[in-house]
């Protein structure tokens, strides 16, 4: 369960260089709290009027139970629009519904356009932050990948490396005619489309493709402009400890400054209505900011791989995948937490993650504990039968050899 030694220094570092600006800037978390939850409380009406705002503005919206579905409107809106290639930005709804693998599986060329997702995308990993997808990865291995795919030379400079990354996408970028865009919010009362960035890869994404396929959680409605700017400020503070991202990108229809564009909206659920009305519900605030995982001891040491193949991850992941994902791998995760309450002061939208992580707890015990019983009760066989017990080492060895 332990990632590697060097993940968990990667992890550290991560905390320590992040997580310290992070803890300098101070989210209005109250304020950021009622506008999530507002719209949480009557989300029907906040998506039903989302919908008809973006409708108006020239945006084809459609609807997703699952990431599968998801997934079947990607790849069929592009290839009904001719496109055997897109960009994406980084967004980890998108690695949610594995948008990679589905256009992998229907000969469509989906690069990403940041270079750390560029990086897992070559190295064959997957990322394990909402924020920084490839802070898991070893430069000795991003190197190895670069200089296999592009003969760059074998560097250990991690500027060199994210430059050489930045000269692939920028001719990438300028010829896009397909963009695939995971949003950070929408906005109900105007309709708008809004993603962050620090870099301006989605602006330029969103204006240079002839068609733009955004995907929004159906949890991500804000009602307004006003809380939009509250919570632009929240995500950009706990995820980067800056005031407000160097890019706050909009769509508002589908004509980009005189560039006719088709502008597809995918409202994807996949188990968010599960969480609703139930006692996880607060999860739902959640904006993906990290904050959590950079303050998690527990994260720091599993890094992303500890949560098996749930696309979320950290202290939010733990509380939330037992109900979304509803694998038996996913009961176990609420147990990765050592109780030290850390994450509660970090999270900007106030989710009482401690809380919520020992109600997941008491809640998948019974199911834990039975296994355990099980697993003890063979032991005890194994014990009290020597000749059993050599039986199955020797079986157990030969297993190992194989
Ligand atoms: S639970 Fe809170 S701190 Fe964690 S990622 Fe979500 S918004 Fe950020």
């Amino acid at each position: 369960m332990l990632a590697d030694r060097y993940t968990r220094n990667a992890l550290q570092r991560l905390y320590l260089y992040r997580a310290r600006g992070v803890a300098q800037a101070s989210p209005d978390t109250a304020q950021a709290a009622v506008a999530r939850q507002r719209v949480l409380d009557d989300l029907g009406s906040y998506l039903r009027q989302m919908e008809s705002q973006a409708v108006a503005n020239g945006v084809s919206v459609h609807w997703a139970d699952d990431f599968q579905e998801a997934d079947r409107f990607v790849v069929n809106l592009l290839r009904a629009s001719g496109s055997t290639a897109a960009l994406r930005n980084h967004a980890p709804l998108l690695d949610e519904i594995a948008v990679d693998r589905a256009a992998a599986a229907n000969q469509i060329d989906m690069q990403p356009l940041s270079p750390g997702d560029l990086y897992v995308q070559l190295v064959g990993s997957r990322p394990s932050h909402p924020v920084f997808p490839a802070a898991h990865l070893r430069r000795e291995d991003v190197s190895a990948a670069a200089h296999a795919q592009w003969r760059v030379p074998v560097t250990y400079d991690t500027e060199l490396l994210a430059r050489s990354a930045f000269l692939r996408l920028r001719p990438a970028l300028l010829d896009a005619k397909a963009a695939v865009i995971g949003l950070n919010f929408a906005v109900a009362a105007t309709g708008s489309l809004v993603c962050l960035d620090n870099d301006g890869h989605n602006a330029g994404l969103v204006s240079l493709a002839d068609h733009v396929i955004c995907l929004l959680g159906i949890d991500r409605v804000v009602a307004n402009l006003a809380d939009l700017h509250l919570l632009i400020s929240a995500y950009a503070q706990s995820a980067w400890g800056r005031p407000l991202p160097s890019y706050v990108t909009q769509v508002t229809g589908s004509d980009a400054g005189g560039h006719k564009q088709q502008v597809d909206l995918i409202l994807v659920d996949n188990g968010r209505s599960r969480l609703l009305g139930g006692p996880f519900a607060p999860a739902l605030r959640c904006i993906d900011c990290g904050a959590c995982h950079n303050i998690c001891p527990v994260f720091r040491q599993v890094g992303g791989a500890g949560y098996g193949a749930a696309a979320r991850t950290g202290p939010i992941g733990a509380v939330t995948n037992p109900v979304v994902v509803r694998a038996r791998a996913a009961n176990l995760q609420p147990f990765l937490s050592s109780g030290c309450n850390a994450c509660a002061p970090v999270c900007p939208v106030g989710i009482d993650l401690p809380g919520l992580l020992h109600d997941q707890r008491v809640r998948q015990a019974p199911r834990t504990a039975l296994k355990e019983k099980g697993a003890f009760w063979v032991w005890q066989q194994l014990l009290s039968h020597p000749q059993l017990f050599h039986q199955a080492l020797r079986l157990a060895r030969r297993i190992r050899m194989r």
